[in-house]
C-alpha cells in the first residue's frame, strides 16, 4: 500500500441541534506518541464505533484503538435526519426479477434495522425511540401516481401502509401543504446524536477513543499498517477505514464512493399556543417522493426539522456564513408548511457529509489482506453503518457470518467518471432533481 495522504479533513460546525440537546462530555485524549494495537479503527461513526465494540467483544484481550478526527459520534452520525428505515421508496417494479431485487434489498435494510433494535434494546439505550412508521408525500397532484405505484409494490411484498390525503393527512400532519403521502409501518424515528452518544458509552474496557486526532497519513511498513496523526503514530496488523464522506479524502474508492454536503435546521420547541395551532399532532418524519424534497420532522418534544439542501461542496463541511444562507433556504421550507409560524424559530442549522455511489450500493470491502473498508450507506446509514461495523468486526477476527455472506452477495458500487467530470455530471443531476422537486423543498 502506497502512502496515503488524508485530505479534505472535517472539521465539524458546533452548531447541530441533535447534539446541542445532549449534556457536554469531557473529550478524550488525542493521541500522543508511539503506539500499537491489534485493531486500529479510523473514524467514530456508527460504523467505527460498531466495529471496535464487536471486536472488542469477541477478543476480549485484544487491544484496540478508534481514531477520530473531531469529537467521537459527531460527524454524520450524529447529524442525520434520524430515520431508521426498511422500505425505500421506489418507483414500483412491477415485473419478477424487480420484485426480487426489491425484496433482496429490503431485507438487507431490515438486517440494519433489525441490528440497531437489538442493541438498543439489550444495552437499553435512550435515544427517543419512537417505532411510529415514516410518511412518503408529495405536494403535486402530478406525483401522486409514484406513491400509487409504490403502494402497489408494498401490497405484493405484503408490507404495511397506508395511502392518507385529504382532511385525514392534514390532521395528521398539522399541515394541508401535502396532497397525498404514503405511510409505511417499518420506519423509526429517533435522536441521532443520542444513539451516537451510546455507542460511545458502550464501548468495552479494551478500546480506547483518541479524539480530535486527524489521521493525515497511514502506509505499509513490513506487515504492519503505520497510522500517523499530528502528535503521534500507532502501528497495527489489521486497519478498519470508517470514515464514510471522507472515503475519497482517504484515498480510497474514489472512482466509486462521493461525498455530498447535506443541511439542515430545526426549531426550539413550538409553545403550547403553536403546537395547538396545529391541532396537536403526534410526532412524525416524512420524506419527499421526491430526491429533491424536503425532509421534515415533527420531534416528540415539538420542534420542527427541516433538511432541503444536497450539494457538492469540495471543502466538505460549511462555514458559518454559508449555513445562513442555508437556513434561509430551510426556512423558506418552513414557512410553505407552517405559514402561521414565525420567521425565528430555527435555533440550530448544521451542515453534514453523506456519501453516496452511483447505483446506491454501499462499501464493504478487503483492499489488502488486513485493509478493510467500509461506508457509503447513501442516507440509509443509521441501520447498515451499525450493522456493516459489526460485521467488518466478525472479518477482522476472521469469522464468517451469514450477514457477510449476504453483504458481500450485494452490487459493489458502480464505477464513477474521472474529476472533474463526476462533480460537474453530480451538480447536474441536483440541478435536474432540484428543478423536478422545486414544489417540495
Ligand atoms: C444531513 C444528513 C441526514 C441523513 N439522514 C439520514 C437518515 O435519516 N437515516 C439514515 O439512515 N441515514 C442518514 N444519513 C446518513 C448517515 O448519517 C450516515 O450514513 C452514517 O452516519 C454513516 O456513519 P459512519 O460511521 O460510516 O460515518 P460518520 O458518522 O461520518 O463517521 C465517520 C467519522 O470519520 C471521521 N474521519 C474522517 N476523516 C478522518 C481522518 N482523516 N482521521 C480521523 N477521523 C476521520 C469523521 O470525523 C467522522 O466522525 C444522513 C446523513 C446526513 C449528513
Amino acid at each position: 500500500m502506497e502512502r496515503k495522504v488524508f485530505a479534505p479533513l472535517p472539521i465539524n460546525d458546533q452548531t447541530c441541534g441533535w447534539t446541542q440537546a445532549l449534556s457536554s462530555r469531557q473529550a478524550n485524549a488525542s493521541l500522543h506518541g508511539e503506539h500499537a494495537a491489534d485493531f486500529v479503527i479510523v473514524g467514530a461513526g456508527y460504523t467505527g464505533l460498531s466495529a471496535a465494540r464487536k471486536f472488542a467483544e469477541l477478543n476480549p484481550n485484544a487491544k484496540i484503538i478508534i481514531i477520530e478526527a473531531q469529537r467521537a459520534g459527531e460527524g454524520a452520525s450524529s447529524r442525520n435526519s434520524g430515520y431508521l428505515v426498511d422500505s425505500t421508496l421506489n418507483d414500483g417494479h412491477m415485473s419478477d426479477t424487480g420484485l426480487q431485487q426489491y425484496r433482496e434489498k429490503y431485507a438487507f435494510n431490515k438486517a440494519g434495522v433489525d441490528c440497531v433494535t437489538q442493541l438498543v434494546t439489550e444495552q437499553q439505550i435512550d435515544c427517543d425511540w419512537e417505532a411510529s412508521g415514516k410518511f412518503h408525500a408529495t405536494a403535486v397532484p402530478a406525483h401522486e401516481a409514484k406513491l400509487q405505484r409504490f403502494s402497489e409494490l408494498l401490497q405484493e411484498l405484503e408490507l404495511e401502509h397506508s395511502l392518507l390525503g385529504g382532511a385525514e393527512l392534514s390532521q395528521r400532519l398539522g399541515t394541508d401543504y401535502y396532497t397525498q403521502a404514503l405511510w409505511t409501518a417499518g420506519g423509526i424515528m429517533l435522536q441521532p446524536a443520542k444513539l451516537a452518544r451510546a455507542y460511545i458509552d458502550i464501548l468495552p474496557a479494551n478500546v480506547t477513543l483518541y479524539e480530535n486526532s486527524p489521521v493525515l497519513t497511514s502506509r505499509k511498513q513490513g506487515a504492519d499498517f503505520l497510522v500517523s496523526t499530528p502528535m503521534g503514530q500507532v502501528k497495527t496488523p489489521q486497519l478498519l477505514m470508517a470514515v464514510n464522506g471522507f472515503m475519497a479524502s482517504a484515498g480510497l474508492k474514489r472512482q466509486r464512493a462521493f461525498p455530498l454536503t447535506l443541511s439542515a435546521s430545526m426549531t426550539r420547541p413550538l409553545t403550547d399556543t403553536e403546537y395547538q395551532a396545529m391541532g396537536s399532532p403526534k410526532a412524525w418524519g416524512l420524506l419527499s417522493a421526491q430526491a429533491m424534497g424536503a425532509t421534515v420532522r415533527l420531534t416528540h418534544d415539538k420542534r420542527i426539522m427541516v433538511r432541503n439542501t444536497a450539494e457538492v461542496w469540495p471543502s466538505m463541511n460549511m462555514s458559518a456564513d454559508h449555513l445562513l444562507q442555508r437556513k434561509v433556504k430551510h426556512l423558506k421550507g418552513l414557512k410553505r408548511r407552517f405559514p402561521q409560524l414565525g420567521d425565528d424559530l430555527f435555533d440550530s442549522c448544521w451542515s453534514g457529509i453523506t456519501c453516496i455511489s452511483g447505483n446506491n450500493a454501499q462499501v464493504f470491502d478487503r483492499l489488502e489482506s488486513k485493509l478493510l473498508v467500509a461506508g457509503c450507506y447513501n442516507g440509509g446509514g443509521i441501520g447498515l453503518a451499525t450493522l456493516f461495523g459489526e460485521q467488518m468486526a466478525y472479518m477482522a477476527s476472521g469469522q464468517m457470518t451469514d450477514t457477510i455472506a449476504m453483504i458481500q452477495a450485494r452490487p459493489k458500487p458502480s464505477p464513477l467518471p474521472l474529476q472533474p467530470i463526476l462533480s460537474w455530471g453530480v451538480r447536474l443531476r441536483l440541478i435536474r432533481d432540484r428543478y423536478i422537486a422545486r414544489n417540495e423543498n
